[in-house]
């Protein structure tokens, strides 16, 4: 494995904010200093196809990366932009339900939450009060 590879994979191993390439990038120049932003593209898209990463197409602001490749849940934050884990049992029986009603063979689905995360409404209710 290479050294960019390896680089960017603790980047994502030590982070559970989901973070964008660009981001990614950011840390990794720390470690590896000549690194491009390329490179960096290239080889998350190699470590997806991979299975090594999992690529979250999200509503609103494009791709992000996630070190967990399980299926789980997501809960987007309207207001600081951060993706969420949510430590939720996978709803199996939606596949089964819509598999049965289409006809289509369901092996896989994604969902993502959205709304305002704890940190965020606590600023809400902090502003809030000093206005
Ligand atoms: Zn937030
Ligand atoms: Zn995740």
């Amino acid at each position: 494995m290479s050294k960019q590879k390896e680089a960017i994979i603790r980047v994502l191993r030590e982070t559970s904010s989901h973070p964008s390439a660009e981001w990614i990038y950011e840390q990794v120049r720390k470690d590896v200093p000549n690194i491009g932003l390329a490179t960096v593209y290239r080889n998350l898209r190699l470590l997806n196809e991979a299975g090594e990463v999992s690529e979250i197409r999200t509503s609103g602001d494009g791709t992000r990366f996630d070190y967990n490749t399980r299926t789980h849940y997501h809960f987007h934050c309207d207001r600081c932009g951060r993706i969420l884990d949510l430590d939720e049992p996978i709803d199996t029986t939606i596949e089964a339900r819509i598999a049965r009603r289409t006809g289509l063979r369901v092996t896989r689905h994604h969902l993502e939450l959205g709304g305002v995360c704890l940190d965020c409404q606590k600023l809400e209710t902090h502003t809030g009060a000093c206005v």
